[in-house]
């Protein structure tokens, strides 16, 4: 429940800045290559623009931390096709059907059905399947079953994921559907309320059972005065065997065991290389619960993780998040490599030493805030790798981890990704957005003097501060939000980062420079929040993805109740709306009480508060608003959603075979990633 996506997907960073130069001028030098030199974007297609991210100052790690990095990334792009699977049971046919077309098919590929071929593919590629990562809807092909099958009967069978050649015909009559009727499996994940959401998501973590089974199922196994659960649910899936609800845990031996079993090898190998002694228990320890699937050795491993602040390499691989489970417990497999950035670290160190000063001066109800805010550790990180749920689109911030309880007794790990945010702002120069958006010219000088600042901070505090904040009142079900939880989670966190970013605490810890800076981001998350981010949503659809409702409904939620006061408002001119700010101290005082109601329905598990606030502010889409934003928006030709490849990294050795040093490279493009990724990480059967 812990990420914070990108706020909007365009930065919104001004400065002039010509990026001619080749990317191929920067491969594998010793020194990490400058961002004037770098080439960032790499690929467009769709509605998504594909970036590069830099690693600079991977070049300064030990030749051992190298190395270390090097095992963890390998262990992090083991788990590609567990994502895929987790997404939907036909992914991994689909996709290495699509993958032996584009790479055996011979006829002609100057066609408009060739290139929307090529297109579905790469879409494939960003959404780890066939539903879009962000809106969870079917990605529905631009050509036809016909060309489909047309292109599928002229490549060699034995290149086609069909054992038996003959019987491709019935292959395809299995995935023909799935691809390409609107109705079937038309959507990843859905929320919508009273319908079973485990029936109708297509997610592929339940089979053969209804929500109401599934929910009795865990709720015999909890038990309400257990003051330290296990995460029930998290590593498995939910099916019907015989008559009998079961669960198969992903495990060595289990469901998924080959991937586990080589992602196993890796921390095997990247133990051995540890840092420190602290960091070894870690590795060993989920090795442990890859072993097991034991949730116990889960909670043990999350303990350890949490503990171990003094290593510089630091990584998340696992079953992490539950964004795409409709019932909020099933994690999707997720892998990220990293290193702290020493220099920037010294921000959230400064923001982490006063925790509790911020947890005291909250507006939030003295009964539902924590008495002793535990090891907050936060860090700016580099990431070095992005796998599974984090590639290719990625998070710029983490908190993790998601027990409740562990990170009531034991804190929690809080990240800002900062070369991620890099490579989001670099790509957004000058491109026009903020112009267009933006009220005058006032909101754009203030965006481009603080936003890469305030940007970052907001991360630091959502996920050092935000998140780590507050505590459910005894005996209150850390599952009783159920749909809304991840909303109402963001909200929370979205609102503490907020309201401190106007305070004077700021200036004075020298983390923001004058009093005026804090409004770039107010202004930034109005516009984005009531107006910018429907530009991601498909015309007469509704908001969906949790980090989007949250930030709807704080920002349609202060326009209504500061209506009185004419605090924020929607103005018109030459025929456009824009978000215009009047009162930013009062603006303060709304996100404040936003926030005290947002954590009353946290700690008291108030179900039917969420779903109203939610449903009322953070759902609906006014249509003619959207309308006029997306043809602004299309005007601007520029892509709503952003997806990463990763450098590749190459063991050196000499001629005794032992490790010399570990180069990096920037040299691959999305195409010919995916397409090795799939043939170098990619073991388990199209069925699981
Ligand atoms: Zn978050």
């Amino acid at each position: 429940m812990k990420k914070l996506l990108l706020m909007t997907a365009l930065g919104a960073t001004f400065m002039a800045c010509n990026n001619n130069k080749q990317a191929q001028e920067t491969l594998a030098e010793s020194v990490s290559p400058s961002p004037e030199n770098f080439q960032y974007t790499v690929d467009k297609f769709a509605d998504i623009e594909i970036l590069r991210y830099r690693v600079p100052d991977f070049e300064t790690l030990s030749l051992k931390q190298k190395e270390l990095v090097y095992y963890l990334n390998q262990a992090a792009l083991e788990g590609r096709d567990i994502f895929y699977d987790q997404n939907n049971k036909y992914n991994l046919a689909i996709r290495r059907t699509l993958e032996g077309i584009y790479e055996n098919y011979a006829g002609d590929k100057s066609t408009e059905d060739w290139k929307n071929f090529e297109t579905y593919l790469k879409q494939v590629w960003m959404a780890n399947g066939i539903h879009h990562h962000y809106s969870e809807d079917k990605i529905i092909p631009k050509f036809s079953a016909e060309y489909f099958t047309t292109l599928a009967n002229s490549v060699d069978p034995a290149r086609l994921p069909v054992q038996d050649g003959a019987a491709v015909a019935e292959f395809l009559k299995k995935i023909l559907p799935v691809m390409f009727d609107p109705k079937v499996m038309p959507k990843r994940l859905n929320q919508a309320s009273g319908q079973d959401l485990v029936k109708t998501s297509a997610v592929n973590f339940y089979d053969g059972v209804t929500q109401e089974e599934v929910e009795d199922f865990y709720n015999k196994m909890k038990n309400p005065d257990d003051n330290t659960p296990l995460s029930y649910g998290l590593n498995s899936k939910v099916v019907l065997k015989n008559g009998t609800i079961i669960e198969e845990v992903y495990k060595v031996g289990g469901l998924y065991s080959t991937a586990i079993s080589r992602i196993v090898g890796w921390l095997e190998k990247a133990a051995a290389v540890a840092e420190n002694a602290q960091q070894k228990k870690v590795i060993e320890t989920l090795i442990a619960f890859y072993r097991t699937g034991d949730l116990k050795t889960f909670d043990d491993y999350s303990i350890e993780w949490v503990k171990d602040t003094d290593s510089q390499v630091d990584f998340i691989n696992g079953f992490i998040e539950t964004y795409t489970d409709p019932l909020g417990m099933k994690a999707a497999w997720e892998a990220m490599t990293n290193f702290k950035n020493v220099e920037a670290s010294k921000r959230t160190h400064i923001i982490s030493d006063n925790a509790q000063w911020f947890e005291d001066n909250s507006p939030v109800d003295s009964r539902f805030k924590k008495e002793e805010v535990k090891g907050v550790s936060a860090k700016v990180i580099t990431a070095a790798i992005l796998g599974g749920d984090s590639y290719p689109s990625t998070p710029i911030g983490i908190n993790l981890p998601n027990s409740n309880w562990i990170r009531r007794d034991y804190g929690s790990k809080s990240v800002t990704i900062e070369n991620i945010t890099e490579a989001y702002n670099r790509a957004s120069l000058g491109n026009g957005f903020a112009e267009e958006f933006m009220w005058s010219a006032e909101e754009v000088e203030r965006a481009k003097e603080y936003s890469e600042k305030t940007d970052n901070l907001h991360t630091d505090l959502h996920e050092c501060l935000g998140h780590a904040s507050g505590k459910l009142l005894p005996g209150v079900d850390g599952d009783a939000l159920k749909a809304y939880a991840s909303t109402v989670e963001e909200a929370r966190a979205d609102l503490f980062a907020l309201y401190y970013l106007a305070d004077a605490k700021m200036v004075e810890l020298g983390l923001l420079p004058d009093d005026k800076a804090y409004k770039a981001e107010y202004y930034k998350y109005m516009m984005n929040g009531a107006m910018t981010q429907l530009t991601r949503i498909q015309p007469g659809k509704n908001i969906e993805e949790a980090h989007m409702r949250n930030r709807a409904l704080i920002a349609n939620w202060a326009l209504e109740k500061g209506k009185a006061d004419n605090v924020v408002e929607f103005k018109q001119r030459d025929g456009k709306t824009y978000i215009v700010v009047n009162d930013y101290v009062k603006l303060r005082d709304l996100f404040g009480q936003l926030l005290a109601e947002i954590q009353r329905i946290k700690s008291t598990g108030d179900f039917a508060g969420a779903e109203k606030l939610v449903e009322t502010y953070g759902v609906k889409v006014n249509p003619a608003l959207h309308k006029e934003v997306l043809a602004r928006y299309e005007a601007l030709h520029l892509s709503p959603y952003r997806g990463f490849v990763n450098p590749v990294y190459t063991l050196v050795k000499n001629d005794k075979g032992e490790v010399t040093d570990v180069k990096i490279s920037y040299d691959e493009n999305f195409v010919s990633q995916n397409l090795r990724y799939s043939r170098q990480y990619s073991v388990l059967p199209i069925w699981n």
